[in-house]
């Protein structure tokens, strides 16, 4: 199959910011793109070939998007999947495949998956709904402190709550949802595992995450972690494993806690470019957007490795704000050595929205850290 600057067409599922940073890869190769995102003003719109406005979660608009395309990929895993199913009965490439987004999106599936697949993973319980669990703490079923989570549709800490005592309970929705056991971990981490249809393999050096305390949100990454060596190559047989256990093609970015033991613990997994991966774009030999990319249409991957160390920090929006969107003093980070904003073009803010990230390329990662810090402190995302 001829990819390049040829009939061929690459559908996208969602048109945020993972798919515009996707479509940088495409303009690249000259691939053409065809995306669909509900919001007329999604990031992808000004950097697709087409752009379709439909409902993600829609069965017949899904359908419709991706019968006349060659290969259809996601960049958000909340998506029709009965869609997917049929039109991979079709014969259309749907990749991740349907089978790997079922799993995925409901978190007591991919718990018991992992459990099935003896994936080291936190213990937890299933409950069909969050009144139930009040239940089965009355009668000691479960212990406290418990992490809940709704089963579905839950992203960025939205869906997650830590549970201390019972009334924290209080004005959670009464959905599906799993009570996991509370782990007391040292650093949060993660590994992005590229696999193409092949089955052919690479693994991305082990980041370290640092989440917002409050909002249950990535604030920083960095790439290498801080970790012993011998750590670091446990996480990424870690995440191999569950790679092998999806099956899957593209990418999969394997979320893992390391315990003050350090033991490796899977915590959930993303089947597509992942937040703990932007740093790849100017610190990798090939960022994950082309990776994933080389994936899905079967190519060779690329080289995973760091060309130097690099920090990445989320631009959210500030506390408090909410409307049309300013960015103050971005010029003035700009002055500062090997830091490059990524503004994602969503025009309204609101507290803790994801709005851009910000690269920052040192050859010592404890500097770039240092920068980092600066970075988040001076530039502020507000409303007008
Ligand atoms: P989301 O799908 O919203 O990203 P996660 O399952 O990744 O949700 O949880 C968000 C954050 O909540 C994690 O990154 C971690 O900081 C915290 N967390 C999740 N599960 C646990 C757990 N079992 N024990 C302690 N903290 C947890």
């Amino acid at each position: 199959m001829d990819y390049f600057s040829s009939d061929f067409k690459l559908g996208i599922l969602g048109g945020g910011q993972l798919g515009k940073m996707l479509l940088y890869e495409t303009r690249k190769w000259d691939v053409f793109t065809k995306v669909m995102d509900l919001s007329p003003e999604a990031p992808c719109k000004i950097a697709c070939n087409d752009f379709v406005q439909g409902n993600l979660l829609d069965e017949d608009a899904v359908f419709n998007f991706g019968k006349d395309v060659g290969v259809l990929t996601i960049e958000i895993e909340n998506v029709n999947v009965d869609a997917l199913e049929k039109l991979e009965a079709e014969g259309v490439t749907v990749y991740p495949q349907s089978k790997v987004l079922r799993t995925i999106q409901n978190k007591a599936k991919q718990k018991l998956s992992y459990r099935d697949h003896d994936i080291p993973t936190s213990d937890f319980s299933r409950f069909a709904y969050t009144s139930e669990i009040k239940e089965s703490i009355a009668h000691g079923g479960l212990q406290l402190p418990f992490v809940w989570k709704s089963a579905q549709f839950g992203y960025d800490g939205q869906g997650v709550k830590i549970i201390r005592e019972i009334e924290d309970l209080k004005g959670l929705p009464n959905v599906e949802c799993i009570a996991e056991q509370f782990v007391n971990f040292k650093n949060e981490l993660a590994v992005i595992v590229a696999r193409n249809a092949q089955g052919e393999t690479k693994t991305y050096p082990v980041v370290e995450m640092e989440f917002h305390p409050e909002a249950n949100q990535v604030e920083y990454v960095l790439c290498p972690a801080r970790i012993d060596e011998t750590v670091a190559k446990r996480a990424q047989e870690v995440a191999l494993k569950v790679s092998e256990s999806f099956d899957h093609v593209g990418l999969l970015a394997v979320e893992l806690f390391q315990t003050h033991e350090d033991e490796i613990l899977v915590n959930e997994v993303a089947p597509r470019p992942h937040n703990s991966g932007h740093y790849s774009i100017e610190a990798s030999y090939t960022n994950q957007f082309e990776q994933h990319l080389r994936c899905i249409l079967g190519l060779p991957l690329g080289k995973t490795d760091s060309k130097v160390a690099g920090v990445m920090v989320n631009l959210v929006g500030a506390e408090g704000h909410s409307g049309d969107v300013v960015y103050e003093h971005i010029k003035d980070i700009l002055g500062k050595r090997g830091v490059t904003p990524h503004i994602y073009g969503k025009k309204q803010t609101r507290p803790f929205r994801k709005m851009g990230h910000v690269t920052i390329v040192h050859e010592n990662i404890e500097r770039a850290r240092e920068i980092a810090q600066q970075v988040k402190d001076k530039i502020k995302v507000i409303s007008k």
